[in-house]
């Protein structure tokens, strides 16, 4: 994921959002304006009160924002979520989808030591834009397999593997039951593979892994595979390691990438100042390794880590009776 990219100002576009998405923001940047590197933020609207306000929950002013910016936080849409961050998705041919899934000490994690990323495509697979229809027996959804599309992720993952000193990836699929469709993600797999020589591959099917990430989940390091399984497997992933308030995730394209943590706005403790932020905090730092700005990454993650080691300041999900600000402000004091 990292570029070698490294400027002496980045432009960086910042959508909090709905809901705890402007808490969550603002611990944040908080963090982020005591490291030391030039940002300059362009705020955007999006999600539900955009809506309400501007008749549209994502602006045509907020794409050209996410657009010109070297890279986009986003906080978290509402009801609307699907019409901002898919949409901004398509816009911005955002292909690879990256959930990094890693236990954390004094969290709900089943396991102390899983560390893995999925990286799953964005684009196609089940989930493409007007491509289901209703018939007279019932419906159909279509499921689409590109040789371009899969060879672009799948390169990823391996690039992925080789740039953060990952020794495996893991495909995932069905291809005795879709044997045209995933015997051809299969093939892919295998042929690129032959790229990369040093990285051992493996591969299994999406119902054996949703078995193995409860049994054996410290053996996967990077886990490719299409958009539905990657969704799901992805959730799943987040249970394993302690829930919603922990997990960041990237949407990566060519011209562009936006961070942003994996919950929603929840309604039901927005404008309380008690949502964790360190997903979305997460989320920041998996962008400061995609600027090349490793540095302040690890030292951000460290901050992050000895908050939650001590286990003294901890927002209410995880057992705390810290404010969202509180969380902030003990991790800047560890910086
Ligand atoms: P949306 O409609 O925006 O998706 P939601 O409530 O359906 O909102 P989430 O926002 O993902 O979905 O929240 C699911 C549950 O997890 C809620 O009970 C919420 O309070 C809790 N939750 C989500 N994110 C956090 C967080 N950062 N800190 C604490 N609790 C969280």
């Amino acid at each position: 994921m990292s570029t070698s990219r490294t400027k002496d100002k980045y432009n960086i576009a910042v959508i909090p959002g709905d809901g705890i998405g402007k808490e969550v923001m603002q611990a944040t940047i908080s963090v982020l304006d005591e490291l030391d590197i030039d940002f300059d933020y362009v705020y955007g609207e999006a999600g539900d009160e955009c809506g309400e306000k501007t008749g549209t929950p994502l602006p045509k002013e907020t794409l050209d924002i996410i657009r010109n910016a070297d890279a986009c936080l986003f906080g978290a849409a509402g009801e609307s979520a699907a019409d901002v961050i898919v949409k901004i998705r398509q816009e911005m041919k955002m292909f690879a989808n990256l959930r990094p899934i890693k236990s954390y000490p004094n969290t709900n994690a089943l396991f102390d030591d899983v560390d893995f990323m999925i990286v799953r495509e964005n684009t196609e697979g089940l989930y493409i834009a007007n491509q289901e229809k209703l018939t007279e027996d019932g419906a159909i959804a279509k499921r689409i397999i590109t040789k371009k599309a899969e060879k672009r992720i799948i390169d990823y993952a391996f690039d992925y593997a080789r740039d953060n000193n990952k020794s495996k990836v893991t495909a995932v699929h069905k291809a005795n039951v879709l044997k045209k469709s995933d015997g051809l993600f299969k093939k892919i797999f295998y042929e690129e593979a032959e790229n990369y020589p040093e990285i051992e591959t493996e591969d299994f099917y999406v119902d054996a892994t949703a078995m193995y990430l409860i049994t054996q989940p410290q053996n996967f390091e990077v886990i490719v595979t299409t958009n539905l399984f990657g969704d799901i497997l992805s959730d799943e992933g987040a249970g394993l390691v302690g829930g919603l308030g922990l997990i960041p995730s990237a949407n990566i394209g060519k011209d562009g990438a936006l961070f942003e943590p994996v919950h929603g706005s929840a309604p039901d403790i927005a404008g309380e100042g008690k949502a964790n932020p360190i997903a979305m905090m997460l989320s920041a730092i998996m962008m400061l390794r995609y600027i090349g700005e490793n540095d302040a990454a690890d030292k951000f993650d460290a901050a992050i880590l000895k908050v939650l080691d001590e286990g003294k300041t901890l927002t209410s999900d995880l057992g705390g009776s810290a404010s969202t600000m509180e969380v902030a402000e003990a991790i800047k004091n560890n910086l």
